[in-house]
């Protein structure tokens, strides 16, 4: 219950920098790793307003253990999957609008990759802006599992990355706890609107390789 009233205080607060408006985006959290329990938010409920109770508990294919009438987001597998290879406490998704534009200008290249900024220390582990950070970018599907699929074998080539951007449709990103997945939304969607501002600005430029450089 506890965990159901911190997700409903994070959709409200990303509800308010414009990261999950309408029904958009789902969390999750772990409630228990063996047999895998994940507490997630329930399909097509309005972010602004999210409740406790609109959290469900579902199991490791996705299925509702919990006593509700409500469904688990569609999109359930991609956490499922998400946790098991990352070993993640918490999955956010959001869908801005920066992630959305950058995940479409940079999908050609697979993906964008980031560095010299000071925000990218607020990533696990990551302890200079000199860092580099590619986040990958696949394509939307509304077949979940292929969706899912498809997730699983990216953060497998990608053992590094701390997000990844469905194209047109917004960020997957985890973390060790709800408090890490939280600060890597936060540092992310900082960084894509940075990015998606210097570009407009003409204070930066894409290059071939999908990178946003100085001029
Ligand atoms: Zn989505």
């Amino acid at each position: 219950m506890a965990l159901a009233r911190e997700l409903a205080a994070i959709s409200r607060r990303f509800y308010d920098r414009s990261w999950v408006l309408g029904t958009s985006g789902n969390f999750s959290a772990v409630l228990r790793r063996r047999p895998l329990r994940l507490a997630i938010t329930a399909s097509a409920q309005d972010k602004a307003r999210l409740r406790p109770s609109q959290v469900l508990q579902v199991d490791e294919r996705g299925k509702v253990v919990s006593r509700a009438t409500l469904r688990p987001s569609a999109e359930v597998m991609l956490h499922v999957e998400i946790v098991r290879r990352r070993s993640a406490g918490a999955v956010l998704h959001t869908h801005s609008v920066w992630s959305t534009l950058l995940s479409d200008m940079y999908a050609p290249n697979g993906g964008l990759e980031i560095s010299g900024y000071e925000m990218l220390k607020g990533l696990s582990g990551v302890t200079s802006h000199e860092h580099r950070e590619w986040i990958p970018i696949v394509d939307n599907d509304q077949d979940m599992d292929r969706l899912a699929r498809r997730v699983g074998e990216t953060l497998e080539r990608r053992p590094d990355a701390h997000g990844i951007l469905l194209r047109r449709h917004g960020l997957y990103t985890w973390g060790d706890t709800l408090a890490d997945a939280t600060r890597h939304v936060e540092i992310l969607e900082f960084l894509f609107e940075t990015i998606g501002r210097s570009a407009s600005l003409g204070i930066r430029e894409v290059n071939d390789h999908g990178t946003a450089t100085n001029p």
